[in-house]
Parts: C-alpha cells; structure tokens; sequence
C-alpha cells in the first residue's frame, strides 16, 4: 500500500515534468496514505526522476515517520490544506508558466469566463494566494483558507496549487489551469 502510494507520486511527478509544469528541483506532491499519514517529496529533489528514497513519510502534523532528509519546503501549506478540506487526499504544486505570468498581471484572481473549461471548472475565476515568502507560515494559512473555497489556486509570482480527492483529480485541475491560462495568452497573438 506505502509502495502503491509511493510509486503513484513517483509517476506524476514524471508526467508533470514532461507535461512542462515542473522543472528541476520546484514544486511538491504529497498524498494521503491510511488517512493519517502523509507520503510527501523531499526538498531539494528532481521530481521528473523522483526515487523512493526521495519521499518522506509524515503524521498529519508534520512529524517524520519515515524516509532520510527534509520533507518538502512548502509541507506546512500541504498539511494546512489537508486540516482544512477532509475531502482532500493529494496536493500538489507546481511553477507552471503561464500561471506565474498570468498572476504577474492580475490582483486577487484570474478571469477565465470566457472560456467553456473555465466556466466549468474555477466558475469562471481563479483566486490567488498575495505574494508571500515560500514556505512561510503566511504562505501556508493563506493557501489553506483558499483551498476551502476552491481546490485550484494560484501563488501570486510563484506558482499554482490544487487539491483532489485523488492525485488523478489534482493533476487534471493543475493541467486544466495551465491550458486555460495559456489559451489566454495566445489568445493576444491573435488579436486584431
Ligand atoms: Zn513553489
């Protein structure tokens, strides 16, 4: 069950990396392994080639259970999310490009209502975390009251975060926010 869990972060850190949401060393993922524990990434690791040995094992407080080195530098805005939403059981977060750019020209949140997916999905706005440092205690209690009101959101200059039921769900929400921000950014190259 720890291995199956283990072994799923290790395949979307994979996906996401080729998808280009994540590169190098940014961005985190963690699941909810028998409802108590946290199987989250190690900071400083690639997560386009995650190992078992780079996955850290935590209480719902943050306490290491298992697994050498620092869990991941944003762990408090994972675990923050996961008191705040129950039905939550993976969070991921990532640096995509068009979410950071678009959050550079936007205040409090992103319109997406003239898109159908948009629509659908962030009922027509994205909201977004103010710039706060990475990893700070600001960052974590800020994402963790946006993430009651919608389970994809947006670092404002850093990157974006979504939770699911399922790292399927929150993986789907993460690349459905960087379609739809980049749709509207090509959308000005076609502008008349
Ligand atoms: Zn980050």
């Amino acid at each position: 069950m720890l291995k199956k869990g283990k072994q799923e972060i290790i395949k979307v850190g994979s996906i996401l990396y080729e998808r280009g949401l994540i590169s190098g060393f940014d961005g985190n993922i963690s699941q909810v392994f028998k409802n108590d524990k946290i199987i989250i990434t190690a900071s400083g690791v690639h997560k386009g080639f995650l190992r078992h040995k780079d996955l850290i094992v935590l209480d719902k407080k943050g306490k290491i259970i298992e697994g050498v080195g620092k869990p991941s530098s944003e762990t408090k805005m994972h675990l923050e999310i996961y008191k705040n939403c129950p039905s939550a059981r993976a969070v991921i977060h990532v640096h995509g490009p068009y979410a950071v750019a678009a959050s550079l020209e936007n205040e409090k949140e992103i319109d997406v209502s003239d898109l159908v997916e948009g629509k659908m999905l962030f009922n027509g706005k994205i909201k977004m975390v103010p710039s706060f440092k990475p990893g700070s205690e600001e960052l974590a209690k800020k994402a963790g009251e946006i993430a009651t009101k919608q389970n994809t959101f947006i670092l404002k200059a850093h990157g974006a975060v979504s939770w699911g039921e399922d790292l399927f769900e929150a993986v789907s929400l993460l690349e459905a926010l960087e379609n739809n921000l980049k749709i509207l950014a090509l959308r000005k190259l076609f502008r008349k």
